[in-house]
């Protein structure tokens, strides 16, 4: 899949998995400002589009995701409000930086997760150490490692979180998985669900390591 439809693919709502794109506009929680929901209506539809996409009504998503993203909601309030204010500007950079390089990210975990089937028994792990002085979002962390890592090595509760959501398996995906990026300095950590269609698996070899360090140390997004 060439780079500009990753971008498209995987700037999604985080319960149906469905892509930013015409009459699919995406809004934050609320309530922890991380995971998006896709909402419908909000900008007019581009000419040649049918108005007729089979889409969930406004605020639908977020609605039937409540049930399992409640836990997950809950405890990243409850984390920011124990936090201090240097943390939570951490968090920010962390999910600033996921944000910025999700294509990748997700090209790179389905590769290394999706297509060797090892999509439900971990997660793919991003540790990075702040770069002093950056102020761009994407260039804002240096990658130190990246590796498949099992749901044993973080506490029972986190991923119990993380299994409920991927198991809201929806119609039109082929599955889902977590992209877990940590900063090795304060173990703090952002987490995002990545969707992935019949049509991202079984793409060509690739050394999705290499790939992935490479172009998130370059900062290159696309
Ligand atoms: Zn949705
Ligand atoms: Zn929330």
């Amino acid at each position: 899949m060439p780079a500009h439809q990753w971008k498209r693919e995987f700037t999604q709502c985080q319960h149906c998995f469905k892509s930013k794109g015409p009459g699919v506009t995406l809004s934050l929680c609320a309530g922890c400002k991380i995971d998006t929901y896709c909402v419908r209506g909000r900008v007019p539809p581009l000419l040649h589009t049918t108005p007729t996409l089979t889409h969930p009504q406004s605020k639908e998503c977020q609605r039937a995701a409540w049930p399992t993203h409640k836990a997950r909601c809950r405890a990243a309030q409850a984390t920011r409000a124990s936090i201090g204010d240097a943390s939570a500007a951490t968090l920010d950079a962390l999910r600033a930086f996921t944000a910025k390089h999700r294509p990748v990210i997700a090209e790179c975990g389905v590769r290394a997760l999706a297509d060797g089937g090892a999509a439900d028994d971990g997660f793919l792990q991003i540790d990075v150490r702040r770069r002093p002085g950056e102020a761009r979002a994407e260039r804002a962390w240096a990658v130190e490692d990246v590796r498949v890592a099992p749901y044993a090595s973080v506490p029972d509760a986190h991923a119990a979180q993380m299994r409920a959501v991927l198991a809201q398996r929806v119609p039109g995906t082929a599955g889902a998985f977590f992209a877990v990026v940590r900063d090795v300095e304060s173990g703090l950590a952002n987490s995002a669900p990545i969707g992935y269609t019949a049509a991202s698996l079984g793409g060509e070899k690739m050394p999705w390591k290499q790939v992935l360090v490479r172009s998130l140390n370059a900062g290159l997004v696309v």
